[in-house]
């Protein structure tokens, strides 16, 4: 079954109101399994959206709309719709006593303008909605069947719930599907070369696998498509399978939706380690990830920010010459630095994150900045460059992103190691 989406309100158009309906639809029919091909918006316009109605039935099966059920005159949904089928407005008397019933209770007269929320084309099935005044509705036509809900995300989600889902769900009978997602969260690995490595395993028409990139973070998506939910898995995880097999199991650090930071922390905890930390170009945001969880709030024993080699001799016991001599933003000085932090907490780790992000610009521009990242474990140091640099939060944040995975890393080697 095919089905798409109008959603309609200038304010949509003008930039001035997100589009949440159409998103909150699309996840409700693809979890039914019912496919979406298109969606449009469009103003309150009663010809322009005739014709988007219009067009859309000779595409799909399904047309839901949402907006323009309400009472003014730039609510015009119910004659666009009935214009695109060829149908008159009639009176829904059960519709009018309703919003009678409502203005009575509130003491008001039932204006013009609301009366004409009663009207719905010829044919149409009134939808209840307890949580407003405007009915929405479901007309079958020979073309199709359009289905009208109001524009107020709260009023819509439940006309889905109540009536529309039950609705498609009965309609889609022995084709019902169930879909099922799955989420690799990879980090460290850029999204080209995932592609080039998945490329033909993204070709698949079921299951499906496709890449959401999030600034240093690659997402691959299986969404396979089945009679039930059993088989759904198993055709998952063939496909997990190959999709490891091919980028390796290393930079995958989650199945399901656990955040980078997360999985991390909880890894240091259960290997029992306490992180004394100290950055600067990151401004603290290495700190926040970590402390933005459950286990984060007991690992991290400290976390400083400095901006200079003079703010970080005064906090640790290091002399600037040790600093000095390749500069504060040297692996030297984070080594440093990282070496002198694992003394000051107990089965203490240090990680010092010293760069420098150059003075203006953009993380894709000329002028690139640099981070040391040292880890002082009880082991030898581990040491890394990051070549990124920009006033954006870009650099900062694949800084932090890496940073945490080395972490990450880290902690499973220490785990492995020590059972
Ligand atoms: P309407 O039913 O067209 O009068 O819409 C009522 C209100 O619902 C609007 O003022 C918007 O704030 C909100 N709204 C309408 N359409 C959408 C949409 N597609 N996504 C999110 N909010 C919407
Ligand atoms: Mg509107």
């Amino acid at each position: 079954m095919n089905a798409e989406i109008i959603t309609s309100g200038a304010e949509l158009l003008l930039g001035e109101t997100v589009d949440t309906n159409s998103t909150y639809i699309a996840r409700a029919l693809r979890d039914i399994g019912v496919n979406l091909y298109y969606k449009t918006s469009v103003g309150d316009n009663v010809d322009r959206m005739a014709l988007v109605v219009c067009q859309a039935l000779e595409r799909s099966g399904i047309v839901i709309t949402t907006g323009g059920l309400g009472p003014t005159v730039d609510d015009v949904t119910r004659e666009a719709v009935a214009q695109a089928i060829g149908r008159p407005l009639i009176l829904y008397p059960e519709c009018m006593a309703r919003i009678e019933a409502i203005f009575a209770r509130w003491g008001r007269q039932v204006g013009e303008n609301n009366r004409r929320q009663a009207y719905l084309p010829d044919g149409a099935s009134p939808i209840p909605n307890p949580v407003g005044t405007a009915p929405g509705f479901i007309v079958e036509t020979d073309q199709g069947t359009v289905i009208a809900l109001p524009g107020v995300p709260r009023e819509m989600e439940r006309l889905m719930q109540d009536t529309v889902l039950p609705y498609l769900r009965g309609r889609m009978g022995a084709a019902h599907v169930i879909i099922k997602v799955k989420s690799l969260r990879t980090v460290g690995l850029g999204e080209s070369w995932i592609d080039e490595r998945i490329d033909s395993l993204m070709r698949s028409a079921n299951p499906t696998v496709g890449l959401a990139a999030h600034t240093g973070l690659v997402d691959v998506r299986i969404t396979a498509r089945a009679a039930t939910e059993a088989e759904a898995d198993a055709m998952i995880a063939e496909m997990e399978a190959q999709v490891r097999g091919r980028i390796g199991d290393d930079a995958i650090f989650s199945a399901g939706d656990d955040r980078l930071e997360e999985v991390t922390t909880r890894l240091l905890a259960q290997a029992g380690v306490r992180l004394a930390l100290v950055e600067s170009a990151t401004g603290g945001e290495v700190a926040r990830m970590l402390r933005s969880t459950a286990e984060g709030v007991q690992v991290v024993t400290a976390a400083h920010v400095v901006d200079g080699p003079e703010a970080l001799a005064a906090l640790l016991d290091i002399s600037p010459a040790q600093l000095d001599a390749d500069g504060w933003v040297s692996q030297m000085a984070a080594t440093a630095v990282a070496a002198s932090l694992i003394d000051t907490c107990e089965g203490g780790w240090g990680l010092a994150v010293l760069g420098d992000m150059g003075a203006h610009g953009d993380v894709y521009g000329e002028e690139t900045g640099q981070t040391y990242v040292a880890l002082g474990t009880p082991g030898s140091p581990e040491v890394r460059r990051y070549p990124y640099g920009g006033d954006g939060f870009l650099a900062r944040r694949w800084v932090s992103v890496r940073t945490v995975d080395l972490l990450r890393r880290q902690a499973l080697a220490q785990l492995a190691a020590g059972g």
